[in-house]
């Protein structure tokens, strides 16, 4: 099965209280496509670098197997970048700085060869980009798509019109509240179900995430890890390992989602144990696996005897 990815490449600045990285390679796009990668090559992504875009990035793309044919390159203009401040707390974090340089005026451009891709993934981009490329695809087999406030807010009447094109929204818990206009997550999920998704998955950061769907709930912890330094990402990393592994096994039944959504958490802890895409330098499929299979441990309980009762 094929996967295509279209959203930002980046070079990010990011500070955390553990220390601070510059020009790093980062960017939407980038986290889906490396955790994804895990479970499928090679990665179709789609996105636009400015030409100062170091060749050391393209070879950390490649070493993951995502296939460049996708990756327009303006060579006079300069790479997108975005700086971020984590607080003492990394639930907060504070934007520095975000320079749209040649993403400004991204135009998603699917190559042909792309074209019969069946399984997409939509990173957090204009809603109406979005909707051009699915317009661009024959027919894909499942659609995810990821939003955030900014086009919530900004631009809500696109974002609604691209919501009924969608399979699958993954969202942060405070997107879910504002999109639906609900405070109880699991109302706010149903009313973003009546808007076009027929799933939606809500992430809670350390508190894990929820798939909801018209007749299911399923809630995944997020692995409890003792050393966190850079949440940069991870809810990309989270979308890359839920659709890579849906897209390995091309199989939609409920339980497979639920182990979708244990790879996405799985990804999602990888990625913030270090800084940047760092953890994925090293990481292997084996540890993806053993991690997965931790998770089965970190909720299971006997029911105890009879007496108790
Ligand atoms: P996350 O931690 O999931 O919010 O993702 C962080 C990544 O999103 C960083 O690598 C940034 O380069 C990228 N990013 C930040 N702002 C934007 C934006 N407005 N559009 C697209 N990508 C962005």
């Amino acid at each position: 099965m094929s996967l295509l990815v279209v959203g930002s490449l980046a070079l990010d600045t990011i500070e955390t209280p553990f220390g601070r990285v510059e020009n790093t390679l980062g960017g939407s796009a980038t986290y889906i496509a490396t955790a994804a990668s895990y479970f499928v090559k090679p990665i179709r992504l789609v996105g636009v670098v400015g030409g100062d875009f170091p060749k050391e990035a393209m070879q950390r793309l490649e070493t993951h197997e995502v296939d460049l044919e996708g990756i327009e390159v303006v060579k006079d203009a300069k790479t997108f970048r975005w700086g971020g401040r984590y607080h003492f707390d990394l639930n907060v974090r504070d934007t520095l700085f975000t320079e749209l340089n040649a993403f400004q005026h991204f135009n998603p451009k699917i190559p042909e060869s792309y074209r019969n891709t069946t399984y997409v993934c939509l990173g957090n981009i204009d809603p109406v980009l979005q909707r051009r490329v699915l317009e661009q695809l024959s027919k894909p087999r499942l659609v995810v798509g990821d939003t955030m406030n900014f086009w919530i807010s900004g631009n809500n009447v696109e974002l609604k019109r691209t919501l009924k094109l969608l399979d699958v929204l993954v969202v942060n818990d405070s997107e879910a509240r504002q999109l639906a206009g609900e405070h109880n997550l699991i109302k706010a999920a149903k009313g973003i179900i009546r808007l076009g998704p027929k799933i939606v998955i809500i992430k809670k950061g350390e508190h894990g995430a929820v798939l909801i769907t018209e007749r299911t709930l399923f809630s995944a912890p997020a692995y409890p890890l003792e050393d966190i330094y850079d949440p940069t990402g991870a809810g990309d990393a989270f979308a890359g390992g839920f659709i890579g592994w849906i897209a390995r096994t091309d199989d939609f039944s409920e339980e497979n989602m639920k182990r979708a959504v244990i790879y996405g958490s799985t990804l999602a802890s990888f990625c913030v144990e270090r800084f940047g895409l760092d953890r994925f330098k090293d990481l292997t499929t084996l540890e993806v696996k053993d991690r997965f299979h931790e998770f089965r441990e970190l909720s299971r309980f006997e029911e105890g005897d009879s007496s108790t009762r």
